[in-house]
């Protein structure tokens, strides 16, 4: 029998779910960085517990997306629920793992750029939980991408930093190209932020988020960041139109269900001048709750940032090659 090279590319599929499985098991571990930075808890002391009976979980009800399920989602000893989000959080990541494989190949910007994207999905599920944005993620991601940028461009191939940015044929020219990228990115979300304050009266822009854009800029270069601006703006305004569109028809219906009938008064029970103050003191509170709805608010801008990043990280030849065609620009 000849010798089989296990570690050829023809093992890509064999590769890919290994590559999906290492992912759920980091997914499981950003889960933990999820509850405990903002918590400002240490990541790997102690052990996983239960958050509800404090009973530490034993390793065989750890098991990325399958303790989940053979525990329907439930704590061994206290049988209380446990959220969805970590099983979707570790598939998440095992997807994005295999995703990055799959775009990036057998290169060192596999590697890299999958430790960068641990770093959004925390961001984005903190942002979500507490409208935070640690700066353990944000600046800590920050001067990981400066690092990578020196010790890495030897190997460069895939990595997009290399390409993007004034300081091709340099010597440092990767490094220099993060540090601009990354003012670039802090400073223009720095300026929207102050246009918007003063636009809507009111902050626009986090500082969690005009951080996370330091990372970007540092990451990606300055030409790929006003890529994640536009992208990021995008998809923040599509989600946020459509959740306010929802939103308004559930109040609605809402609001209906709770209505007093008046026009068939034989076909109910009217309700007494108790119950008919209870509702419409929720009414009010509907009412009330309605009002405070705005675009701005629906959802933190966090996630979308990290959405758009790891679009452009991942897609970023595709993306810059359709520009090219639409405006006949040469982006690079
Ligand atoms: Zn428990």
């Amino acid at each position: 029998m000849d010798s089989i090279n296990f570690f050829s590319s023809e093992f890509f599929w064999y590769h890919s779910f290994m590559v999906f499985l290492m992912g759920t098991l980091v997914g499981s571990f950003l889960n933990v960085c999820i509850y405990r930075i903002p918590a400002k808890k240490s990541i790997v002391f102690p052990n996983s517990y239960c958050y509800s009976c404090g009973s530490p979980i034993r390793w065989y009800d750890n098991i990325p997306l399958l303790s989940y399920i053979i525990l329907r989602g439930r704590c061994r000893d206290c049988a209380a629920r446990i959220s969805p989000r970590y099983f979707f959080i570790e598939l998440l990541t095992g997807i994005i793992f295999f995703l990055s494989f799959w775009r990036l190949g057998y290169t060192w910007a596999t590697p890299i750029y999958i430790v960068f994207i641990c770093y959004f999905i925390i961001a984005t599920f903190t942002d979500f939980d507490h409208w935070i944005i640690p700066d353990s993620i944000s600046i800590g991601g920050f001067f990981l991408a400066l690092l990578v940028a020196l010790v890495v461009p030897s190997f460069y191939k895939g990595l997009i930093i290399t390409r993007a940015g004034p300081f091709s044929g340099f010597y440092f020219a990767s490094f220099l190209n993060a540090l601009v990228g990354g003012a670039v990115g802090f400073g223009l979300l720095y300026i929207i932020g102050v246009i918007g304050s003063w636009v809507f009266q009111k902050e626009a822009m986090g500082g969690g988020d005009i951080k996370l854009f330091a990372l970007v800029g540092a990451l990606l270069g300055w030409k790929n960041t006003l890529l994640v601006i536009a992208l990021s703006s995008f998809i923040g305004a599509t989600v946020g139109l459509i959740l306010i569109l929802v939103e308004h028809i559930a109040f609605k219906n809402k609001r209906r269900t709770l209505q007093v009938d008046d026009s068939e008064p034989s076909t109910r029970t009217q309700p007494n001048a108790d119950e008919l103050s209870h509702l419409n003191e929720i009414l009010a509170k509907l009412d009330k709750a309605h009002k405070g709805v705005s675009l701005s608010r629906a959802i933190p801008f966090g996630p979308y940032i990290a959405i758009a990043s790891i679009i452009v990280i991942l897609w970023h030849t595709e993306i810059t090659n359709a520009l090219n065609y639409l405006f006949f620009v040469r982006y690079y």
